[in-house]
């Protein structure tokens, strides 16, 4: 008889809980191949772990892709208010900040890992790190054993239920090298594109930016083919030649695919969007009249940070040797709509090293909803980043592999 009943392959957020909860079924193994468990877990939210958030389901819906309702049945088993539940047992308090965003109380993101670790172990679960699975040995339509390579030696371990839980491509330095695609591949599940999503995205041109520049209180427009399909509010970042930042992440999924569907993208930034048209036009009369011998970069001075002044007169088309004095109407309306509407082209985005989730995976058509058990091999489930479920920032990528780890080691666990 195996000495485990069921394998869990990954210790991050939805390898733990998938852990935690089948071994109240049975003994499990959870397999980790770094020194030590959730690596990235420990890096989320800039340190901070931005957990979940408290919206619920018809909040939730508007966040995930690309199909919302095939994570449905995971949430509704085991909702935020679950897991803050069992986060608050295992002693993390939370609080909630703007947005819903929910943190732990202490702002540490280590404090969540070691409580989750900590949490398995109280259930039983054995769990071995530096063991990197290798393989998954397929009799018929099941797995019967994982081949794994610990300290070196290559060892078989067999067992009677199998959760993937090794996540996406992103980070890989925390672990996440994207293992179980191969493996899903390889037993015969479609898998949905790979992608970078929630990351930096390049603007072909100006202004690129030597020292990294934050806007806050700002718009920005996503345009694809010309059409604007999406906009947010808030905080960005110009960095070298990229832009980045909480606002940009939440436009890049569509500027990710758009782009790979080889469409023109761009973005539309709104320096002022407090302010209309005629508002900002009448500001600048005043302001010709108080700075009327000062060339025209002063008074874009007031408007922008010193290092956007020049790259935003060369987009106006205004020479920086005028003075304001000599401001035509119609170079005050150009201002007005350059400040309102920057276009920067998007000629790129950036790599799997700085982005936040992999969007594509383990297609849900080869994937039941209500279980993660695989359509394909009987004894095999998929959770987290590994599945093609990704979501905004705001706590929603957390959620996904919590619930999704906690309904797969569920079912691994009443499987085996
Ligand atoms: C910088 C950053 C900040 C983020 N901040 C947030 C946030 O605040 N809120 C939020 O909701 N989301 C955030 N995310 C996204 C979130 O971290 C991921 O969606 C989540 O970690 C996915 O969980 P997972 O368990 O599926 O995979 P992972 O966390 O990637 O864990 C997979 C584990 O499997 C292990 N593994 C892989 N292959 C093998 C193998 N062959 N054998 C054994 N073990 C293996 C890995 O070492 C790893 O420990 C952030 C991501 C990053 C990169």
């Amino acid at each position: 008889m195996p000495a485990f009943d069921i394998i869990i392959i990954g210790a991050g957020p939805a390898g733990l809980l998938a852990a935690g909860e089948a071994a109240r079924h049975g003994r499990v193994l959870l397999l980790e191949k770094m020194e030590k468990p959730a690596r990235k877990l420990r890096i989320t939210g800039k340190g901070r772990c931005n957990i979940t958030n408290t919206g619920d389901w018809s909040a939730f819906e508007a966040h995930i892709f690309p199909v919302a309702r095939l994570f449905r049945p995971a949430f509704m088993n085991f909702p935020n208010t679950a897991l803050v539940r069992l986060l608050e047992e295992a002693g993390v308090p939370t609080v909630e900040e703007r947005g819903r965003r929910v943190f732990p109380a202490s702002s540490q993101a280590q404090d969540v890992a070691e409580a989750l670790v900590r949490w398995t172990k109280r259930q039983g679960v054995t769990l071995r790190c530096h063991t990197e699975v290798t393989r998954l040995i397929i009799e018929g339509d099941n797995v019967a054993a994982i081949e794994a390579l610990h300290n070196g030696r290559c060892e078989t371990v067999a067992g009677g239920a199998f959760v993937v839980a090794t996540g996406g491509l992103s980070y890989p330095a925390t672990g996440s090298t994207g293992d179980g695609f191969r493996w899903a591949e390889d037993t015969g599940h479609a898998l949905t594109p790979l992608r970078p999503s929630l990351v930096a995205l390049t603007i072909a041109g100006p202004p690129a930016l030597s020292e990294a520049l934050t806007l806050r209180n700002v718009a920005l427009t996503l345009l694809i083919d010309g059409r604007p399909v999406d906009d947010e509010f808030g905080e960005m970042t110009f960095s070298g030649d990229a832009v980045d930042g909480p606002i940009v992440l939440r436009l890049s999924g569509r500027a990710v695919d758009a782009l790979r569907q080889g469409k023109k993208v761009s973005l539309l930034l709104n320096c002022k969007p407090a302010l209309s048209e005629q508002q900002i036009v009448r500001r600048l009369e005043r302001e010709t009249d108080e700075l009327a011998r000062q060339p025209v970069a002063a008074l874009m001075r007031r408007w922008l940070p010193a290092a956007l002044v020049a790259p935003f007169m060369a987009q106006a088309g205004l020479l920086p040797v005028k003075t304001v004095a000599r401001l035509t109407q119609s170079e005050r309306l150009r201002i007005s709509a350059v400040l309102r509407a920057w276009e920067l082209p998007v000629s790129g985005y950036g790599g799997y090293e700085r982005a936040i989730v992999t969007a594509g995976g383990v297609s849900m058509r080869d994937i039941d909803p209500k279980t993660m058990r695989s359509r394909k091999i009987n004894n095999l489930f998929f959770a987290g980043e590994t599945l093609d479920l990704n979501a905004d920032t705001g706590g929603y990528n957390l959620q996904i592999a919590f619930s999704t780890g906690y309904i797969a080691g569920h079912a691994a666990g009443m499987r085996h």
